[in-house]
């Protein structure tokens, strides 16, 4: 048995694409099931609903089991007890990561804006003819991946892709469907400044240098204004008690595509190496910024290694 799944905190990519790419092998003819490392978040909810899905199993570890990664190839991002599972492929679309293997595998990471998007070549590269519940998940992955194609992360290949799942999926309206799937992120009012913080969050290793980056995408950053002091002593909290050298949310609003970032850090310098901006109240205002993957994990790297 296989097991194909997402990276922790599993976002609706990590999600979709394990149960595509799990629906692809076992027509391939491997048996296959997804999986997932938490509980999806109201995006992933609605969406799973909406065509028919269930989430995947829960599995908390990866001992003695067969893997396949998507949507990262980063130790920290992935599931427990790695050392001892054989990973025998990584579908990706984020930087190498540190995940290493003692055998040749296949590792397929295009630089597109979402995982979801390489599942769909695969299926049409095997000449797969893609079901229209997993075209619906695919195509949502997509739109929530590139934040409606706004992501700088965005290539014509994610576009072209999310066209010809939306047809199958019968999808008309792919815009509206984004922002319909897009708000389901954007109420907080129920959650605690912890689950804003840590519902998209991710650990790298920069330099040494143990940091932590969350996002949340919001239709209005109104409707989180009144929560930032609070999520910046939530921030200084999860800083002091797990040693990390900085801590970063990016609060990104998607109508007006930009990104307040707050910042819990050692050192403010960085901040201003890396953006060109100096922090003020812990925070700054990068227009335009919508990507971690391409506009924020990169300049901070190369700010923690000058
Ligand atoms: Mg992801
Ligand atoms: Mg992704
Ligand atoms: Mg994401």
């Amino acid at each position: 048995m296989l097991y194909v799944v997402g990276h922790k905190n599993p976002d609706t990519d990590s999600i979709c694409s394990a149960i595509a790419y799990a629906e692809l092998k076992r027509r391939l003819g491997t048996d296959a099931i997804p999986a997932r490392l938490g509980e999806p978040n109201p995006e992933t909810k609605f969406v799973l609903e909406k065509f028919g899905f269930s989430p995947p199993e829960l599995i908390e570890s990866a001992d003695g089991k067969k893997i396949v990664l998507v949507d990262h190839s980063d130790k920290a991002q992935s599931v427990d007890g790695l050392e001892n599972a054989e990973i025998v492929e990584i579908i990706d679309h984020h930087k190498i990561g540190d995940i290493t293997t003692p055998n040749p595998i296949f590792f397929l990471a295009l630089p597109v804006g979402c995982t979801a998007t390489v599942v769909k070549l695969l299926y049409d590269y095997h000449g797969v003819e893609i079901p229209k519940n997993i075209a619906g998940l695919l195509l949502s992955a997509i739109l929530s991946d590139t934040v409606i194609f706004k992501s700088a992360t965005t290539t014509e290949k994610d576009i072209k892709a999310a066209k010809d799942l939306a047809r199958i999926a019968g999808v008309d309206n792919i815009n509206a469907y984004g922002i319909q799937i897009k708000s389901k992120l954007s109420n907080v009012d129920a959650l605690s400044a912890e689950e804003i913080l840590k519902r998209d969050f991710k650990e790298f290793d920069m330099s040494g240098n143990k940091v932590g980056i969350g996002q949340i995408e919001l239709v209005d950053l109104n409707l989180i204004e009144k929560r930032i002091p609070e999520l910046i002593s939530t921030m200084k909290d999860l800083k002091e008690k797990e040693s990390f050298n900085g801590i970063y949310l990016m609060l990104t609003d998607i109508i007006k595509e930009g990104t307040l970032l707050l910042a819990v850090v050692d050192d403010d310098g960085v901040v201003e190496k890396a953006f060109g901006k100096r922090l003020s109240d812990n925070r700054v205002w990068l227009e335009k910024v919508m990507s971690r993957k391409k506009e924020v994990v990169p300049p901070l790297e190369s700010a923690y290694s000058s």
